[in-house]
């Protein structure tokens, strides 16, 4: 890890499935792809490592059926790095259909309502099965704001359940040979400070090879994301990936680097695109606008991706209106590029040294908005 004069670090993740430089964007795959890319595409974007959704693959198709067609990379077609959540953040947004104790959660399907239980030993044993790089611990997540009774339960249940999934992980991956894939642990915390550290100290003694935090970004404002990230990331020792969960959004990104983050991910650029909203160097533009009608410039002009340089952003407002799938294939598209991209300018900027002039220059674009 190479750091320059804030947080912010230049570093290279080693997987079985090629190494990822970092400061580095994961786009989300959730079911086993990310909407409306095909793998071809995420190649060609020089996309190294993507998510995939662990309560997902284990309802439909089932994990089980994955090992048995050769794990994640092979059923899908992906052979880049793969990161799995643990399942938790679904489970714990059913929040009518689950009930949580100290041996895990009960949840019921929302697809046909059948009724699971996820335990932190179930979790690692289905990204086991999935053959994930990088595996999460089942974490408890709360609604935030949370009161600090709440939070403060639910850092020691996170602990608990950390110290559980990492025995039951490694004991695991020995019997299976499989001891490449890493398991994270996960900081939470809520809002309060002193259970951030609190939960931190206690994951840094179980001793695991990366940390996320989470448990952010669900609402509360940026400053405070910030200040809670900046507390665990100053305790985590430099030698290890730092995974910050959930975010972010573009004019955010280097914020999130400067204060020491090695990994983000969010669904934002592909969610967003397919609801016609592109991400451009000069901000967001909806390009379901009146204005772009006859507009005959490319999504944004100084963006090098095949959609920018081939289509207009009156013909993308059309497909868009019309309809039609290819909109939300394109909008993804160049979505995508802009993150990867934005991510290899951070890179730059880190080793050049100067990450916060870069960040100040995209703060004044977003702005000043798109022409
Ligand atoms: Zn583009």
């Amino acid at each position: 890890m190479k750091a320059d004069a804030g947080g912010a670090r230049r570093g290279r993740l080693t997987t079985p499935h090629g190494a990822i430089e970092t400061p580095v964007f994961m786009p989300v795959g959730t079911q086993a792809t990310v909407k409306s890319l095909r793998n071809e595409a995420l190649e060609e974007l020089g996309a190294r490592i993507i998510l995939g959704n662990t309560y997902h693959l284990y309802l439909r198709p089932g994990h089980e059926l994955i090992r048995k067609l050769g794990g994640l990379h092979k059923f899908m077609s992906w052979n880049r790095a793969i990161l799995t959540d643990s399942g938790g953040y679904q489970v714990f947004s059913l929040s009518e259909l689950r009930k949580i104790t100290n041996e895990g959660v009960r949840f019921r399907s929302h697809l046909d309502g059948s009724e699971h239980l996820l335990t932190p030993e179930k979790a690692a044993e289905i990204q086991l099965a999935l053959g994930a790089d990088i595996a999460m611990v089942l974490d408890e997540c709360i609604e935030t704001p949370a009161p600090r009774d709440i939070a403060q339960a639910a850092v020691k249940r996170t602990t608990a359940w950390a110290k559980r999934a990492h025995t039951h992980f490694l004991q695991q991956a020995q019997r299976n040979g499989e001891l490449s894939q890493w398991h994270f642990g996960i900081v939470q915390g809520a809002t309060f400070a002193d259970l951030r550290r609190e939960s931190t100290q206690q994951l840094l003694e179980i001793d695991f090879p990366g940390y996320a935090v989470g448990g952010l970004a669900v609402g509360e404002p940026h400053g405070v994301t910030c200040e809670m990230t900046v507390v665990v990331t100053e305790l985590l020792p430099r030698e290890k990936p730092r995974y910050l969960m959930g975010v972010g959004r573009p004019e955010q990104l280097a914020d999130y680097v400067a204060l020491g983050i090695d990994m983000m991910d969010c669904v934002l650029p592909t969610r967003a695109a397919r609801h016609a909203c592109i991400y451009t160097s000069e901000g967001k533009v909806l390009i379901k606008n009146a204005r772009y009608a006859q507009d005959q410039r490319p999504l944004d002009p100084v963006c090098s991706c095949s959609v920018c340089k081939r289509y207009t952003r009156a013909y993308l407002r059309h497909l868009f209106a019309a309809g039609e799938l290819t909109a939300a294939i394109l909008a993804t598209h160049h979505n995508i590029h802009f993150y990867l991209d934005f991510m290899r300018q951070i890179r730059e900027a880190i080793e050049f040294g100067n990450l916060a002039k870069f960040s100040s220059e995209v703060q004044a674009r977003y702005v000043a908005g798109p022409a």
